[in-house]
């Protein structure tokens, strides 16, 4: 596996099995599934370190995380559930989040999938940080920009209003940490242009992000260098339906007027006539993405074919 754009961070993880727990049918609710604090009396939390207390389920394969702040030290039956249905949840979507009663108030308890889980160790803060909010994350992990701007607007104060900005951030980082790796590894981690790596190389939104119609899925993503990704966004070069690269003569022309098109004999002669696509069908950008990626950044309609 190769760890891309992940930050050292300063981080102690406490991790038990999260099991159906104990004693005995009938005594606990079917649906509770727990970790049983062991070897730990206190946590001392130390500023500038995440601190994650959290529990692995074999039966799920994902990682729950409570909200570590809130159980500094333990008492005689150290024990933290969670709900069945909340590890279900992150199973299916791959993140789920349950506010869960304490003596200081409701906590959050977090559910990622492994996938997400390093991107939790770095990002998750907010998470915990969203009190009442915090069941909107499942339906920010698949929100349009739309659905994003409601959510922050209908915030009873300018605390709450804050708060879920934040938690929109950090549900997008969600969606990028997601959608990068996936195109990048789809593309072998080389521009599909001009087959350069040298750690250059970003995942490329074909429908911009900040289109409705935009979904953080690998068929809408192609894995492009800096140069070619800038070329790209700014419509200089564009991808047809059936992959075949074009450069704009529109903005050709306007480079040319501005007197910005020095090297641009080079630049062309050096396209392919094709991306290279990735071998496997699944993970080939759609037709429609590009399509209306053409469309959106304004490409002469004879090319969007
Ligand atoms: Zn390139």
């Amino acid at each position: 596996m190769r760890v891309i754009g992940l930050r050292p961070t300063d981080c102690i993880l406490f991790l038990w099995t999260i099991t159906s727990g104990g004693g005995g049918e009938g005594v606990r609710p079917a649906d509770e599934r727990r970790i049983q604090i062991t070897n730990v009396s206190r946590l001392r939390l130390e500023p500038g370190v995440r601190t994650l207390l959290g529990g692995w389920s074999q039966e799920h394969n994902v990682y729950a995380f409570w909200d570590a702040r809130r159980h500094t030290s333990f008492g005689r039956s150290p024990s933290l559930q969670v709900a069945n249905e909340t590890l279900e949840t992150a199973v299916e979507i791959g993140i789920a989040t349950q506010l869960r009663p304490t003596a200081g108030g409701q906590e959050v308890v977090v559910v990622v999938s492994p996938s997400s889980l390093l991107w939790y160790l770095e990002n998750g803060a907010a998470l915990q940080n969203a009190e009442g909010d915090a069941p909107a994350v499942v339906t920010l992990a698949d929100a349009t920009p739309e659905e994003e701007r409601e959510f922050i607007d209908s915030a009873a104060t300018e605390d709450q209003s804050a708060r879920r900005y934040d938690l929109v951030e950090t549900m997008r980082a969600y969606r990028d940490a997601k959608f990068r790796p996936a195109v990048l590894q789809a593309y072998s981690y080389k521009c599909a242009v001009c087959d350069v790596d040298l750690s250059l190389v970003d995942a490329a939104h074909i429908v911009p992000v900040s289109h409705p119609e935009s979904a953080d899925e690998v068929t809408n993503g192609v894995a492009l260098c800096s140069l070619h990704h800038g070329a790209f966004d700014s419509a200089l070069i564009g991808i047809q339906s059936d992959y075949r690269l074009v450069v704009n003569p529109a903005r050709v022309s306007r480079l040319r007027d501005l007197q910005l098109a020095s090297g641009l004999p080079g630049f062309q002669a050096r396209l392919p006539e094709s991306i290279r696509v990735p071998a496997s069908i699944e993970a080939r950008p759609s037709p429609k993405n590009l399509r209306l990626g053409l469309e959106l950044r304004r490409w002469p309609s004879t090319f969007v074919a």
